[in-house]
Formats: C-alpha cells, structure tokens, sequence
C-alpha cells in the first residue's frame, strides 16, 4: 500500500507535452473531477479514457502488482502512469537556479579568460567586476574561470589584466519541465513524453 501511494504520474497537457509530475492522490483528484485523462499504452498504441473509463478498464483487468494499484471499498483501482490534462496549453518552463555547478554548465566547463576545457576541480566562478568594486554575485557578473586564469585577473577588471571574456555573461534561458526531471526518476511509461 505504501509502495503504491508512493507512485508518481506524469501530467501532460493539451499538447502532449509533459509539465508536471504529481503524487496518487493528486492524479486521482484531477482525474474524478475530470480535469484529466488517463493516457493508456496498450501494446505501443495510446489509448485516451475518462476517469470512469479507466475505472472500468481497473474492473475488467485488475492490475496484477498490488505496488499498481489503490485498494478502494469495492475495488483495486490502477494507477495510471500518464494523465492528459483537459484545459492547459502552456509549457511551463523552470528557472534555472543559480549555483556553481550551473554556472560551469552554462559556460560549458570552459574557462571564459583562456577559452580552456577543464574538470569541474580545475574551475573557479569569477567576479568580472570584483566584488570590492561592487560587482555582483549574478549569472550577468559571473563566469567559469580556470584557477591560473583566475588568480592572474585577481581582483582587477578584466581588461586591467589584460584579459578578454569568450562569451558576455547571461542568465541562462528557462529550461523546458522534462528536461529538469532527473532521469533516474524517469518511469518507463513516460519516456515518450520526456522528449
Ligand atoms: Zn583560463
């Protein structure tokens, strides 16, 4: 029982595309109010069913794993892997948040003075304005920087040091839902909509 309220559903919406993922309850909720429907795949084909649709189809097959199903007075009900939502066109987007690891992935591990590839050990963040002149701890006035690079910068601007940036700072764009689901937690039911 546990185990299968522990179940994860992904939600798409209008336009198949993925933009949640919420737990049992929630997904049973959407789908008995009928703001969703369940997406069934059934030998490679998709199949679309209303909440009472899928009640029935739970009566007919009985899901075999009690991990695949939820225990109600008169009957085991699936839990479905994929919700279709019934009024939601837009794709939300998640903010990429601002840490070191996120920084070198912008910059593509590159160090933006030498224009070197290096390992995430080998880098620094550099202040382009220092922070004693007032530079900010900001995806516009941080950059990837190897350790030579920068303790030859220090804490000057950079032209003062005669160094040049590869790419002007920017924050990076907002990243589509799928791609900040890790995917270790991708279940196999969803991979058709994670792309
Ligand atoms: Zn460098």
């Amino acid at each position: 029982m546990a185990d299968a309220l522990s179940r994860r559903i992904l939600v798409l919406n209008r336009l198949w595309q993925a933009v949640n993922i919420v737990g049992v309850k929630r997904a049973f909720s959407l789908l008995m109010q009928d703001h969703a429907q369940v997406i069934n795949t059934i030998d490679g084909e998709f199949r679309v069913m209303t909440g009472t649709e899928w009640l029935e189809f739970s009566l007919e097959k009985p899901p075999r794993k009690d991990s695949d199903c939820l225990h109600t007075v008169r009957m085991k009900v699936r839990i479905p892997s994929v919700l279709l939502l019934r009024g939601y066109d837009r794709i939300p987007a998640k903010e990429v948040k601002f840490n070191r690891r996120a920084v070198f992935e912008r910059d593509g591990y590159v160090c933006q003075y030498c224009g070197g590839h290096f390992h995430e050990k080998e880098l620094n963040l550099d202040h382009v304005i220092p922070r004693d002149m007032g530079g900010k701890t900001s995806w516009e006035n941080i950059v990837t920087s190897c350790i030579p690079c920068n303790t030859r910068k220090a804490n000057r601007l950079p032209h003062k040091a005669g160094m040049h940036l590869k790419k002007h700072p920017k924050r990076p764009r907002w990243r589509p839902f799928s791609s900040s689901v890790p995917e270790a937690e991708i279940d196999s039911n969803w991979t058709h909509f994670m792309k």
